[in-house]
């Protein structure tokens, strides 16, 4: 039965004027629906017409307020005018396609890119999706590793829970078990240790485990040696800078033995950043929060706010170890994506979108805390920093994460024009992540409304 729709919302940056989804919207979903594969089913109905800045609108008159950025991509914010303006200049200047041969464009990005690295991070190799580049970090670390020192140093050491994405090898990486039962043969030289993450620890393990910050490096020691993993057969250890799913950050303490062990031992340290970089914590790249630098940064998705674009940045003794020719990719470095990405890159540093983020971070931080402190039986935790949120909802009865409170959460924020993905982190965790772009009376507006979705799931449950 289709519910009834109870009220109009028409304020400054949320307009719904019809039920969600729209009536007139469904010969669009039908069609999705039976040429697509069910697993694109899973977010909101919401069928998206355009988006300017921090709102996205469809054509019956609705629009939300923006607390996805898609998934974390539009840092400049949506349709952003100078990455239009760059994308319409290429155009008309007539390139839109130039497989590996060279161009002005991706010798001016990665030019950029590279300056905004610290040093020794200063060779870019571009390509289209983030799970490309965590593939390509992998075989580099490995290709170093076995080139160095022998064949006994090729294992890959990635993290329980972790998300470096779909591909093979990306979901190798990965770290749920879950979602590798489809791959045959798992390569026994990428194996996973626990993410140092107290609140699950606290949560799976019994509170008798100290996952303290001067603690929690000895569970990966331990880890490594239940397992029987040597330091010198690990070639590389790729970590995502805060866990996507939780948005778990690292204790500073624990990367910083991370680099000095990878140090000890000749190990690349790989930072995923497909997620956490560009800005979206409040900081050009999420590892400065931990004053440590990896021998390899994976970027993506908020890398052109738009196009498909990925990056990996690296030492030159790393990024070089193939000859011409030998890694390379049919759309690395597409002139329009390297467009976008350029001028994504300097609106992002002229605007001072970075610092905007950072400061905004403490009002999300208070507010969520609020909410927490509120409903502290159905909020488990909140982790987050700059603009990116996570708020982990449990069951009041088991302590158990929640997922249908969850959704049913996201679900009323789309109906009152907050703009949120499908729920993450096994489903109970939702995530809010505006454009850097936006201003703080929107995202207080966003705040409250998140607040008050939360308050009517609860109650109605
Ligand atoms: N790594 C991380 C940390 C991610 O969050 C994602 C995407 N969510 C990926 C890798 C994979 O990126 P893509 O979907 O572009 O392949």
């Amino acid at each position: 039965m289709k519910k009834e729709f109870t009220g109009k919302i028409d304020t400054k940056y949320r307009k719904i004027m019809t039920s969600v989804p729209v009536p007139e919207s469904e010969e669009i979903l039908e069609r999705l629906h039976k040429y697509e594969p069910r697993s694109m089913t899973g977010q909101p109905r919401v069928v998206w017409d355009r988006a300017e800045d921090c709102t996205v609108f469809d054509k019956y008159g609705n629009q939300w307020l923006d607390f996805s950025s898609g998934v974390l991509v539009t840092n400049t914010g949506h349709g952003n005018p100078e990455i239009k303006k760059a994308l319409i200049d290429m155009i008309n200047h007539g390139l839109l396609y130039n497989y590996c041969f060279p161009t002005e464009i991706r010798s001016k990005l990665v030019e950029k890119l590279g300056s905004l690295a610290p040093t020794p991070l200063e060779k870019v190799f571009l390509l289209s999706t983030g799970s490309e580049s965590t593939e390509c970090a992998i075989k580099l670390a490995r290709t170093y590793g076995v080139r160095k020192s022998g064949i006994h140093k090729k294992k890959i050491i990635t993290f329980e829970n972790a998300f470096h994405g779909r591909t093979l090898g990306a979901q190798m990486a990965g770290g749920s078990p879950g979602a590798k039962t489809w791959i045959v043969n798992l390569d026994p030289d990428i194996n996973q240790v626990p993410f140092p993450n107290g609140y699950l620890y606290a949560w799976a393990e019994a509170e008798s485990l100290d996952y303290s910050e001067e603690n929690c490096f000895s569970h990966f020691l331990k880890a490594l040696s239940e397992q029987g993993i040597e330091p010198e057969q690990i070639a590389g250890i790729m970590i995502e800078s805060y866990q996507g799913g939780w948005v778990q950050l690292l204790p500073k303490g624990y990367a910083k033995r991370l680099r000095a062990f990878c140090d000890e031992y000749d190990i690349i340290l790989i930072f995923d950043e497909v997620q956490s970089g560009i800005g979206r914590t409040g900081r050009f790249f999420a590892f400065e929060h931990y004053d440590v630098i990896p021998d390899l940064v994976c970027c993506g998705k908020g890398l052109s706010s738009s196009l498909p674009i990925s990056a990996v940045i690296g030492r030159s003794d790393i990024m070089d170890l193939y000859g011409p020719n030998e890694m390379t990719s049919t759309h690395t470095g597409n002139p329009l994506c390297c467009a976008a990405a350029l001028a994504n890159l300097n609106y992002l540093i002229d605007k001072q979108l970075i610092d905007n983020a950072f400061k905004l971070g403490k009002i999300c931080l208070d507010s969520l805390l609020d909410l927490k402190n509120e409903y502290s039986k159905q909020i488990g935790c909140v982790n987050g920093v700059g603009l990116v949120w996570g708020v982990l909802f449990i069951s009041p009865i088991s302590g158990m994460a929640d997922p249908t409170l969850a959704r049913r959460v996201v679900d009323l924020c789309i109906q009152k024009g907050l703009l949120l993905f499908a729920p993450v982190g096994n489903g109970a965790v939702v995530k809010l992540c505006p454009p850097l772009t936006i201003q703080e009376d929107a995202l207080i507006d966003g705040l409250t409304t998140f607040a008050e979705a939360v308050k009517e799931a609860v109650e109605s449950y």
